[in-house]
């Protein structure tokens, strides 16, 4: 779509006000809402934003040391017209996601979309296209009148019941979503107590980005609106399940007609090229887990026996493999299973695809498949078979991305840096946190 076509859109669609998003670091979604007078400069020259905006921790607080301040200036974001949706649920809205652009237009290293943009060319380059979907986990919650959260209800693991309760809240998603273009493959109840989830269907990187931002959105609003906290938070309580976003990925022939990444027999899961790109995936899964799991709360849903991974393997069928072959015939593909969604997706993928590549370029065997559950075996018994833990915090997860000179590259230098210092100022406000558990255990106890 080229700006005459896109504003001719927005007319037919009656849009009076269209939010122009970006997603920061910590892959929140960020945005002015403009109106008609200035359609034309969204998608030609860009809208301004505090080049600082990036440094911005969860806390809103800038890190120290950041390389954009007060008085670093602007970036435009330029909205892609290929992303565009009207919002149904907010009357006479819609919406565009945004590359950022530096003052004079040309591509500015700090922008994620742009980061994907190279990786996506970077396979083009090589005949390939890649088909992506997100599975998002998430929790409903409600607030007590003490602040108190209570989840939403206590059905089984994909029950009916669990589908039904809250039916007219996931049937106003679903109808949305359809409105907004997002084709959804299921949704269904977790297994932890108001958890749910759901997979749009597989599809270029782009789109399964916009998707998946258009998905947490969407559910947030309207469960908002219901009176309801839509979570995605990795792990609210240290005694419920947490909640993933597992990355279902397969790589195709330029025209995407022809799956290259699979195997053609039943009993060989992957394809040589397969097997190269998970190999890769297995060799930078530390730094992959930092982009992926970028927050302190990330480290205690990694565990193991808990369907989350835990250690660096993978497996057909095992649900406690790092990455897990799911699927038949052309639906096979190989599925990341350590994010969550407290990532920024357009990294999160960038640093995959990375990975993927360098496994392929540097011809990465991966170690044979796990066929049991490791997330069952002690830790002496998962060193004696050589299986590596993912790392065991957001600290350790942060000095393996700092190592990692292929997943920091596709990163370029900007976000990588800028990125490692917003996650160290989280953890350092933690670290000098006093938590609850530490009164109930010391306070009477020393
Ligand atoms: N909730 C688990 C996780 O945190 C995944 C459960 C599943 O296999 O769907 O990754
Ligand atoms: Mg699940």
């Amino acid at each position: 779509m080229n700006t005459a076509e896109i504003l001719q859109r927005l007319t037919e669609d009656n849009i009076q006000y269209l939010w122009v998003i970006y997603h920061d670091y910590s892959g929140r979604s960020c945005a002015k809402a403009v109106p008609p007078h200035r359609f034309a400069t969204v998608f030609e020259r860009g809208i301004v934003f505090a080049r600082a905006n990036v440094d911005f921790n969860l806390l809103d607080h800038m890190a120290p040391g950041s390389a954009f301040t007060a008085e670093t200036g602007d970036v435009l974001a330029v909205g892609d017209p290929a992303s565009y949706a009207p919002l149904p649920y907010r009357q006479a809205s819609g919406r565009v996601h945004a590359f950022l652009r530096d003052m004079d237009g040309s591509e500015w290293p700090g922008c994620p979309r742009t980061r994907l943009d190279h990786m996506v060319r970077a396979y083009a380059q090589r005949g390939l296209t890649i088909r992506v979907g997100f599975e998002p986990e998430f929790m409903l919650f409600r607030r007590t009148e003490e602040g108190e959260y209570v989840t939403s209800d206590r059905d089984g693991m994909f029950t009916v019941a669990g589908l039904d309760r809250h039916y007219a809240l996931w049937l106003e998603v679903m109808e949305t979503l359809k409105t907004m273009g997002v084709q959804l493959e299921q949704l269904g109840k977790e297994y932890g107590p108001g958890q749910y989830e759901a997979t749009p269907v597989s599809t270029g990187p782009f789109k399964a980005v916009d998707d998946y931002l258009t998905f947490k959105e969407v559910v947030r609003a309207l469960a908002r609106q219901a009176g309801w906290i839509a979570s995605f938070m990795p792990k609210p309580y240290a005694h419920m399940p947490g909640s993933g976003l597992h990355v279902h990925m397969s790589l195709w022939d330029a025209e995407g007609k022809r799956d290259l990444s699979c195997g053609e027999r039943p009993e060989e899961p992957l394809s040589q090229l397969g097997r190269h790109f998970l190999g890769g995936l297995l060799a930078h899964a530390a730094a992959l887990t930092a982009v992926g799991a970028p927050i302190v709360n990330s480290y205690k849903r990694l565990l193991p026996g808990s369907w989350s991974p835990a250690h660096i393997c993978w497996g057909v069928g095992s649900r406690a493999a790092l990455v897990r072959i799911p699927g038949m015939g052309a639906r096979r593909h190989l599925e990341f299973r350590s994010g969550d969604n407290a990532c920024n997706p357009y990294m999160f993928l960038t640093a995959l695809l990375a990975a993927g590549l360098d496994g392929i370029e540097q011809q990465i065997e991966p170690p044979p498949a796990v066929t049991d559950d490791v997330g069952a075996l002690t830790d002496e018994q998962a060193r004696a078979r050589g299986l590596a833990l993912l790392p065991r915090s957001l600290d350790e997860a942060l000095s393996a991305l700092e190592a990692d000179p292929v997943v920091t590259a596709a990163l370029g230098p900007v976000i990588t840096s800028e990125f490692i210092k917003v996650k160290r100022s989280e953890l350092t406000d933690y670290n000098l946190h006093v938590h609850p558990w530490e009164r109930h255990l010391y306070l009477e106890s020393i």
